[in-house]
């Protein structure tokens, strides 16, 4: 039995998240093995109405016990986005120490990418994003507010202990996949304090995996490379905030951003991992029943991975598959007019085996 937390969140959040607890049940359905406990927590940007904070001081408490957290998202409108952003996704991210941020991507049967690709599986990649400090420490600060002399600060904060653990994880992660190639995204020319011991670092680990070919990319000149020769790159490394930024050209260069997934990842184990579609809580299409929800379905696989349930994640991904392939099962960020419900269901009727 999984003790799985839902957090719903802000806008299309509370639509695509039931919609993957959906998919869950149903898989539960066919797999005897594969039993799930949901607990739902309301927090957002309505308990932020309610109680003026987004999720309550005890709430990491509430969730530690869990075997793993789907996420929907934290966006409104009315609440500045440092707020919904700190108060809650960071605050689950940084309490539980979830490291590493992951983000496979690549072009799903069916899903057209802006790229002109001679072969589709020229696009396939993970990117591996330090989400533990870097550029998002939260260290800083503003003086003499609104005066001419006003001062304000973010230090991009990067420590050895965090460095190297990125870069541990990251060089697994490429010795895991067919390519064993690994992409170092720097910035080490401009930034020559923190991103040279990040180098540093990243040259002393990539030692301990002898069998993995790696390369240091500008983080610039990565964007070019995704670009013009997306099929030279597989697992990428890069810091909080330059992950941040390569992560959404990825996820724009595979199709829509409704469809890409991640995880947060405490690769220790010592806390639940979260996982969550890398959209944000889009309120122009909210209630509409229009959310895609497939970047919350591939989120699920990867948890499915993560509790060791390797055979189910294969299964629900074919499924996925099966359902992009058909673009009149496409919602209308791909150009299609399928709603969530319908992509919903026919995932599920994916799932059976086929006569
Ligand atoms: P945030 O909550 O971070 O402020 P946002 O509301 O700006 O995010 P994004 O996730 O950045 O929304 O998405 C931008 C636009 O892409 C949305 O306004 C929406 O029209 C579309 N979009 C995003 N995710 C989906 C989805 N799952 N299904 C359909 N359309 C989507």
């Amino acid at each position: 039995m999984y003790k799985i937390a839902l957090i719903p969140g802000d806008g299309i959040g509370k639509e695509v998240i039931p919609a993957g607890q959906q998919i869950l049940q149903a898989l539960s359905g066919m797999e005897s093995h594969l039993d799930f406990e949901f607990s739902a927590f309301d927090w957002g940007g309505d308990y932020y109405r309610l109680h003026h904070k987004m999720m309550p001081d005890e709430g990491l408490n509430a969730l530690k016990g869990m075997d793993a957290i789907l996420f929907g998202s934290a966006g409104d409108p009315d609440i500045p986005d440092h707020i919904t952003l700190w108060g809650l996704r960071l605050k689950i991210c940084q309490g539980f120490d979830q490291y590493a941020n992951v983000r496979p991507t690549r072009i799903l049967p069916g899903i057209e990418s802006p790229l002109k690709l001679k072969h589709q599986a020229d696009l396939d990649w993970v990117i591996i994003r330090e989400n533990s400090e870097g550029e998002y420490s939260g260290v800083g600060g503003r003086v003499h507010a609104g005066l001419p002399i006003e001062v304000a600060t973010d230090l991009s904060m990067m420590t050895r202990a965090g460095v190297e653990r990125i870069m541990r994880y990251a060089f697994k992660v490429a010795r895991s996949r067919a390519k064993k190639h690994l992409t170092i995204v720097t910035k080490s020319n401009a930034q020559r304090h923190a991103m040279v011991m990040w180098d540093e670092i990243g040259m002393q680990i990539s030692q301990e995996f002898p069998d993995v070919r790696w390369d240091k990319e500008l983080v610039d000149a990565a964007t070019a490379r995704m670009v013009n020769r997306p099929q030279t790159l597989d697992t990428m490394v890069a810091t909080n905030l330059h992950a941040d930024i390569l992560s959404d050209l990825a996820a724009a260069l595979a199709g829509s951003l409704g469809i890409a997934p991640t995880g947060n990842i405490d690769p220790e184990r010592r806390y639940p991992s979260m996982f969550e579609p890398i959209h944000g809580s889009a309120f122009d299409i909210m209630g509409k029943g229009w959310a895609n929800p497939i970047g919350t379905f591939w989120s699920c696989a990867m948890m499915l991975e993560h509790l060791n349930e390797q055979a189910s994640a294969k299964r629900l991904m074919q499924a996925i598959e099966r359902v992009t392939a058909q673009t009149r099962l496409h919602t209308r960020d791909l150009g299609g007019l399928a709603t969530t419900a319908q992509v919903t269901q026919a995932v599920i009727d994916a799932l059976q085996p086929s006569p």
